[in-house]
């Protein structure tokens, strides 16, 4: 038997306490497809209402970086087409989450409220604080892993501790078997719209820089938001993924996904990158070496959250304490700036530099590079570096980007030993072999032969005035020497108390 449908004169009845509406927090899941707390509002056939809370009145919560603002509010305004065109009420809001969220859920009538979890301690409080008001005022809530792989706390030793070390802990996660296949994404037919609050237009918010708009850089570089992300993905898996294990390193070919900050912002979920791959790998595009590196490096990404949950404040303290009497220098405000700007005169670091400076975004290899470059030659503090890439990157995560800088320095879990310094004129010939790279970061140096481009002070004066180049005018002499800096490096590094 099929239900006539109401006829549309007669009005819709007040909602009974199981049709009351239920409300969906977005935070860092910033997309409609494989989304657990979405689906899971729309599978109770409820009307559903959307928000997202802008949250800088949390004082424990750590601010957005400029780069990252910038994303924010992009990927917002896509957020807020696509669940226009779902006809699913969204709203923005701003303020602090433990007031703002159980007063929105009220203006609602919202019986339910649904989030995809976040692993950050302040994050986890504040949800934890939000959850206890919203369940004392009779509000169900529903929780869910929208952003990762495997829970952080679900994947330990077989002693059941969590684990310290990349390769086991991969392996633990490969023995939990493939994660399940991505949710589709919602149609308009599965939505009913829940009542649409009042909320603020994310130009409001004023994210994106004015004066000075430096953003024109990050516009001409990438699209936030769902789709964004998903041209992107399609990109990579037709021209990057095949090659992937062999030319990853290589700053100079597009061999990358850069799918790093939609997956910060949660436009694309591992887990439908995870199968995305599988699915190419099926019809040819890719073979089994590529797919099973990229999943690794996502699988370097859930390791970096397991060690945030392990060690809440990563961003800020050594994972090794035996770091901490390491007697850093004081940073030196121009040679800060010069490894800021790009003008340390070694090219492949000043490169790197300018690509995060201009794009907002620096390749893997070079970002190594780079900070190994802060730490070991000039001996600044990690937290400088991680604290400018926060700043700079559209990628700053606060899993990945601690872990990485703890990585290099060596006072991380799984660390590079501390007497791996990167040499940057043989990491720039290795990885940039051509000058590729360089040329297209440090204009200046674009028509020194390639045999000099990762040493341009080995050139001899005719042939640097050939090409334009006088150093220490269109282009910097070294500010530092990298061997006697090695030098210092591993004698300071050398007197650390030994390894538990
Ligand atoms: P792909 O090679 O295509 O990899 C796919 C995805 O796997 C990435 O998008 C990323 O989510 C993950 N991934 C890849 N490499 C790593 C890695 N080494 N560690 C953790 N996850 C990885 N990554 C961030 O997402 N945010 C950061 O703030 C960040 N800061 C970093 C700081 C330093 C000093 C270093 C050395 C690395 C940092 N990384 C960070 C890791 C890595 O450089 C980027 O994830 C990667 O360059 C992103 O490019 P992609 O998306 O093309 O990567």
């Amino acid at each position: 038997m099929t239900l006539a449908p109401r006829p549309p004169e007669i009005p819709a009845p007040m909602p009974s306490s199981t049709e009351a509406p239920v409300l969906v927090w977005f935070r860092e899941d910033l997309r409609l497809g494989d989304h657990p707390a979405l689906a899971a509002a729309l599978e109770t056939g409820r009307p559903v209402t959307a928000l997202y809370l802008y949250d800088d009145a949390s004082p424990s919560l750590r601010p957005l970086g400029g780069a990252s603002q910038w994303w924010l509010s992009r990927s917002l305004k896509a957020l807020a087409q696509d669940c226009a065109a779902l006809g699913l009420p969204f709203t923005v809001r701003k303020g602090a989450a433990a007031t703002e969220i159980p007063k929105a859920v009220k203006e609602a009538g919202a019986a339910q409220t649904l989030w995809s979890r976040r692993y950050g301690a302040a994050e986890a409080k504040i949800d934890g604080e939000v959850q206890a008001r919203l369940e004392r005022a009779g509000v169900e809530v529903s929780t869910f892993n929208g952003r990762l792989l495997y829970e952080p706390w679900e994947v330990t030793s077989k002693a059941g501790t969590p684990l310290k070390l990349f390769s086991p802990f991969w392996r633990a996660c490969q023995a939990k078997g493939d994660p399940a296949p991505p949710l589709p994404r919602p149609t308009k037919r599965d939505v009913t719209a829940g009542p649409a609050l009042d909320g603020l237009a994310v130009e409001d918010l004023a994210l994106e820089p004015t004066t000075p708009d430096w953003a024109g850089g990050l516009r001409a570089n990438w699209t936030p938001g769902e789709a964004g992300a998903r041209e992107a993905v399609g990109a990579f898996l037709d021209d990057g993924l095949r090659g992937y294990a062999k030319n990853r390193d290589r700053p100079d070919l597009p061999a990358t996904s850069r799918m790093s900050p939609h997956l910060r912002f949660g436009e694309v979920s591992p887990r439908q990158l995870w199968h995305a791959v599988e699915a190419a790998k099926a019809e040819g595009a890719a073979n089994g070496t590529d797919v099973e590196k990229f999943r690794a490096e996502l699988g370097w990404r859930e390791f970096s959250y397991h060690l945030l949950h392990q060690h809440p404040e990563l961003a800020t303290r050594n994972v090794q304490p035996r770091f901490d009497a390491f007697p850093w220098s004081k940073p030196d405000p121009a040679q800060m700036r010069a490894w800021r700007r790009g003008l340390t005169g070694y090219p492949i670091v000043d490169a790197g530099m300018r690509q995060l400076w201009t794009t907002g975004w620096m390749h893997n290899r070079v970002r190594m590079i780079c900070a190994s470059f802060l730490i070991k030659d000039l001996l600044v503090d990690w937290r400088e570096g991680e604290a400018w890439f926060w700043d700079t990157l559209v990628d700053a995560d606060p899993a990945n980007n601690a872990a990485s800088w703890q990585w290099v320095a060596g006072c991380g879990a799984d660390a590079a030993p501390y007497f791996r310094v990167f040499n940057p004129i043989l990491q720039g010939e290795k990885f940039d072999p051509e000058g590729a790279y360089v040329k297209a970061f440090v204009p200046e140096l674009k028509d020194v032969p390639t045999r000099y481009v990762h040493k341009p002070w080995e050139a001899t004066e005719i042939e640097l005035r050939a090409a334009g180049v006088t150093l220490g005018e269109d282009y910097p002499r070294t500010i530092v020497d990298h061997g006697k800096a090695r030098d210092r490096a591993l004698a300071a590094f050398g007197r650390l108390p030994p390894k538990d």
